[in-house]
């Protein structure tokens, strides 16, 4: 297992960059703790696969270092990495068995013959396989073939790291959740450094310690489920986590007061004057209904979603979401929307701007 630090990285496939927008992964300083399971979200094209393969050696970065346990990695190829990589479509060998794809890693490595019978077992009993465990991979469903492209990535327990790209993706959607969580399990059990990829926010929040954020082609915000929830560090972060995402809306902030089209919603902390495009950002969970209190408000909808009621409404022309209890009622003299002043998050240029304790 390994610590692995990412120096000064940054990737363009333009051979001659002349801007930061042809870069696919702008510079970027990380270090993935030892033992830790991340997984890396963002939407589609935002760098992910980029950052994955220049860490497995797939990929040589344009520019800066890979480090495993402080060791200049950067130069070495996959196979000397000692990772397993687990990719977004199958890679088995057709010919082989599901026992002889399975055994391959470790037989590759010279492991002996009981402690690979072992091993095997055990992982076909994660994934589902043990009753094809002599078939031939060919002939298979896709989805069967991911699975053994899973239990080949996790069969080796002396890898430095496991990564995965979007490795479940074919898989259906039953499984994907008892895939998951057996990789949950496999990380409680040896401790891995586990990076998991994936464009899916349950899948990141349910599988990680640590959500790394992408957009774009740089890491946002870099935190834990809870932290991201509640001080989304980029607008995107805000809006691309949560369900619905946060309510983003253009305001003048002065002190401890925002001004949205006139109006004056007081903030929890104090602002010094700030600069570029200042946004207020209120996640649905902290904005509340209110027949007497608050700002005008136009409720266009209710959606009830089991666990909760989701409000579509208007507010100054524009969209808003508010999240109720199961058990509010919704009158129509509520025409009003109060925010909970300390879960309110002023944004300047995208970024948040902490403040200080009013
Ligand atoms: P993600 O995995 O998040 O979907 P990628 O890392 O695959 O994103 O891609 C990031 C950006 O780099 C995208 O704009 C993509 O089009 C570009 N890109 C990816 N692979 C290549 C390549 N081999 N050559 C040129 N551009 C690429
Ligand atoms: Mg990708």
């Amino acid at each position: 297992m390994a610590k692995i630090t990412l120096d000064n990285l940054a990737h363009s496939y333009n051979p001659r960059p002349q801007s930061e927008d042809d870069f696919a992964l702008k510079e970027l300083n990380h270090v993935w703790n030892d033992g830790e399971a991340y997984a890396l979200l963002g939407s589609s094209g935002c760098g992910k696969s980029t950052l994955l393969n220049i860490i497995s050696g797939l990929l040589v970065p344009s520019q800066g270092r890979i480090l495993f346990n402080d060791v200049d990695v950067t130069e070495k190829p996959t196979a000397e990495r000692n990772i397993a990589q687990v990719f977004q479509f199958p890679v088995v060998y057709d010919t082989m068995t599901v026992r002889g794809n399975l055994a391959f890693p470790l037989k590759n490595r010279g492991a002996d013959a009981a402690y690979i019978a072992d091993r095997v077992q055990k992982i076909a009993h994660m994934i589902g396989m043990e009753a094809v465990l002599d078939r031939k991979a060919q002939g298979l469903t896709a989805d069967a073939k991911q699975k053994i492209s899973l239990g080949r990535g996790m069969v080796r327990e002396d890898v430095n790291a496991l990564l995965f790209d979007e490795p479940l993706t074919v898989i259906d959607p039953h499984m994907k959740w008892e895939l998951r969580t057996q990789l949950k399990s496999l990380h409680h059990e040896f401790g891995h450094t586990m990076i998991y990829v994936t464009h899916d926010q349950t899948e990141a929040l349910t599988f990680a310690d640590k959500v790394v954020v992408m957009y774009d082609g740089r890491v946002v915000q870099i935190g834990t489920p809870q932290e991201l929830f509640e001080r989304p560090a980029h607008t995107f972060v805000g809006y691309f986590i949560g369900s619905p995402g946060m309510n983003l809306m253009d305001a003048q902030v002065e002190g401890t007061t925002a001004y949205v089209n006139g109006a004056t919603i007081p903030l929890g902390h104090g602002y010094s004057k700030l600069d570029g495009k200042v946004q207020i950002g209120v996640r649905p969970e902290f904005a509340r209904l209110s027949d007497s209190e608050g700002l005008p408000v136009k409720v266009r909808r209710v959606e009830d979603v089991g666990r909760h009621k989701i409000v579509r409404a208007e507010f100054f022309g524009s969209d808003i979401n508010i999240i109720a209890g199961e058990s509010d009622r919704i009158t129509s003299d509520m025409t009003r929307v109060v925010f909970d002043p300390s879960r309110v998050n002023v944004y300047a240029n995208s970024w948040r701007v902490s403040g200080e304790a009013a």
